[in-house]
């Protein structure tokens, strides 16, 4: 169990919440809730997007631009294996991430093909 306090994790668990209801209702087992972390936020117009644990990682890449510019995106990386991505000005490019962490959440992320 984590507290996730973001926008994202709150719509995702009220519909969670919704579909447990339903399949009660049916009769049916109820899916787990199972998400990968994922928050966005804007800061003086620049979208700072976060997938994954980069906390749980002991090293990182810088993937794309630079930390000394407004536009960069972050691999972080535990044993070999991708456990988070921290991007800032790369939507596009953090939500192809995104979507495949989403598919394969229970092992090791590979690096989406840009
Ligand atoms: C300043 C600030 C900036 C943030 N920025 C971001 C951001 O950039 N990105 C991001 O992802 N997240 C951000 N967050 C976090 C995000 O707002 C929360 O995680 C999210 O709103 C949680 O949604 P929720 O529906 O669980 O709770 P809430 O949005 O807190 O909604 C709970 C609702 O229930 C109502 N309520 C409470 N008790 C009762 C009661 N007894 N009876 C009836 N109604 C009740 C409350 O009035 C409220 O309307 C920010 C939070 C703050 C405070």
């Amino acid at each position: 169990m984590m507290r996730l306090e973001h926008w994202t994790n709150a719509s995702e668990q009220g519909s969670a919440a919704v579909h447990t209801l339903l399949a009660d209702a049916a009769g049916k087992a109820a899916e787990p809730f199972e998400t990968v972390p994922y928050f966005w936020s804007d800061q003086f117009g620049i979208r700072v997007q976060s997938v994954g644990m980069p906390s749980q990682a002991s090293s990182y890449r810088v993937i794309a631009g630079s930390l000394t510019s407004d536009s960069f995106l972050i691999e972080y990386h535990d044993k070999n294996e991708l456990v988070g991505v921290v991007a800032l000005g790369m939507q596009s490019r953090i939500l192809k991430y995104r979507r495949e962490m989403n598919q394969h959440p229970a092992r090791g992320h590979q690096h989406p093909k840009n």
